[in-house]
C-alpha cells in the first residue's frame, strides 16, 4: 500500500519548518518538500535584527540551517524537489513533483513570495547582467561600482544601506518624495555618506548593451529626462505571492496571497497557508513562525 504522509509541507522558509517542527514533534510523520535550500528569503538575508533570541543578530544562513537542523531532530524530513503539480481536494491530497508522487492527509502550502520586476524593457536579459534581486546575494560583485536601488519599502532601504557598505556610490531611486519603509531606517540611510535619493522617479530605460551601464530616469514631477550611469540595478519594489500551484484550487486575495485567517486554514479542509503567501498584515520571520506553529496544530486537531 502507497504510503501517505500525515503532513507534507511545500516550501522550507521559517514557516515551513516551523510547522514541520511542530507536526513532527506531534508525532505526525511529516515530509517537507523544498526545491533548493532551506531558509527562503531568510536564507538571501545577512543580518537578521528583529528575530527575538539573538542579541546580537542572526545570520539568516545560520538561523535557516538551524530551522532545519531542528524540524529534522524531531523525524521530519527534507525532500529536494520541484512540486509540479498539487491536488487538494479530498481526505487524501496528491503531491506531484519530478522526483514522484507522494499522498497527505493535510498540506502546508509555505511557497512565500518572489520580487516583483519592474515591467521596464529589457529587464530579463539583464537579469545576471547587471540586474538583480538581491542585493546580500549579488551585492559583491559591484564593490567599489556605483550602483541603485529601486523602491521605498523596508527592503529598498535595507538593500541601500547594505549596498552602501560594498560600493562605491548607492542611489535609492523611488516614486514618490518621502521613504514608505518604517523610520528605523530613515536616519542611517539619509546619514551615509554615499547614499543619494532619485526622488520622483521611474527608471525609463536600461542602458547598456552585455552589461549594464547605466539608467534613463524619467521625472514623474515634470518629465524631464537624466541618465544615471551605474553598473548595478537592485530591483526592490515588493513581492509576489507564489501561488501558481494553488490558484485554481484555494481563494485569493486581490493581490494574490491564500485567503487564510491566523488559524491558517483555507476554504479547502487539511489545507493550510503560513507565512508570506498568506494574507496579512506584517509579513516577518516571527508571523511565519507564528503560522508554522498554528498550522500543525490545526492539522494535528481536525485529525482527530
Ligand atoms: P513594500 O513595503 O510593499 O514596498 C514596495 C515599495 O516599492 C514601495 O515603496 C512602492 O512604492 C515601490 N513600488 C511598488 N511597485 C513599484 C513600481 N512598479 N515601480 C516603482 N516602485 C514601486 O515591499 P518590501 O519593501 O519588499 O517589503 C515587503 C514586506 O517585507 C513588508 O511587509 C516589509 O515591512 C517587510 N520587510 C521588513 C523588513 C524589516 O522589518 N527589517 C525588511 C524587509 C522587508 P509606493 O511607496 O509608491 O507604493
Amino acid at each position: 500500500m502507497e504510503k501517505i504522509y500525515d503532513m507534507i509541507i511545500v516550501g522550507g522558509g521559517p514557516g515551513g519548518y516551523t510547522a514541520a517542527l511542530y507536526a513532527a514533534r506531534a508525532g505526525l510523520d511529516v515530509m517537507l518538500i523544498e526545491r533548493l535550500s532551506a531558509g527562503g528569503q531568510m536564507n538571501l538575508t545577512g543580518q537578521i535584527d528583529n528575530y527575538p533570541g539573538f542579541p546580537e543578530g542572526v545570520d539568516g544562513f545560520q538561523l535557516s540551517y538551524n530551522m532545519q537542523q531542528q524540524a529534522e531532530r524531531f523525524g521530519a524530513k527534507t525532500k529536494y524537489a520541484e512540486v509540479l503539480k498539487l491536488e487538494l481536494e479530498g481526505e487524501e491530497k496528491t503531491v506531484v513533483t519530478n522526483e514522484g508522487e507522494y499522498l497527505a492527509k493535510s498540506v502546508v502550502i509555505s511557497t512565500g513570495a518572489n520580487p516583483r520586476p519592474l515591467g521596464v524593457a529589457r529587464e530579463h536579459e539583464m537579469i545576471g547582467r547587471g540586474v538583480g534581486y538581491c542585493a546580500h546575494c549579488d551585492g559583491g560583485f559591484y564593490r567599489g561600482k556605483t550602483v541603485a536601488v529601486v523602491g521605498g519599502g523596508n527592503s529598498a532601504a535595507a538593500e541601500a544601506l547594505y549596498l552602501s557598505r560594498i560600493a562605491k556610490e548607492v542611489i535609492l531611486i523611488h516614486r514618490r518624495d518621502s521613504l514608505r519603509a518604517t523610520q528605523i531606517y530613515h536616519k542611517p540611510l539619509m546619514e551615509a555618506p554615499n547614499i543619494r535619493f532619485a526622488w520622483n522617479s521611474e527608471v525609463a530605460e536600461l542602458l547598456g548593451e552585455d552589461l549594464l551601464e547605466g539608467v534613463k530616469l524619467r521625472n514623474l514631477e515634470n518629465g524631464g529626462e537624466e541618465v544615471l550611469e551605474v553598473q548595478g540595478l537592485f530591483v526592490s519594489i515588493g513581492r509576489k505571492p507564489a501561488t501558481d500551484l494553488v490558484k485554481d484550487q484555494l481563494t485569493l486575495d486581490d493581490a494574490g496571497y491564500i485567503m487564510a485567517g491566523e488559524n491558517t486554514k483555507t476554504n479547502l479542509p487539511g489545507v493550510y497557508a503560513v507565512g508570506d503567501v498568506r494574507t496579512k498584515e506584517l509579513r516577518q520571520i516571527v508571523t511565519a513562525v507564528a503560522d508554522g506553529a498554528m498550522a500543525a496544530h490545526m492539522a494535528e486537531q481536525e485529525r482527530h
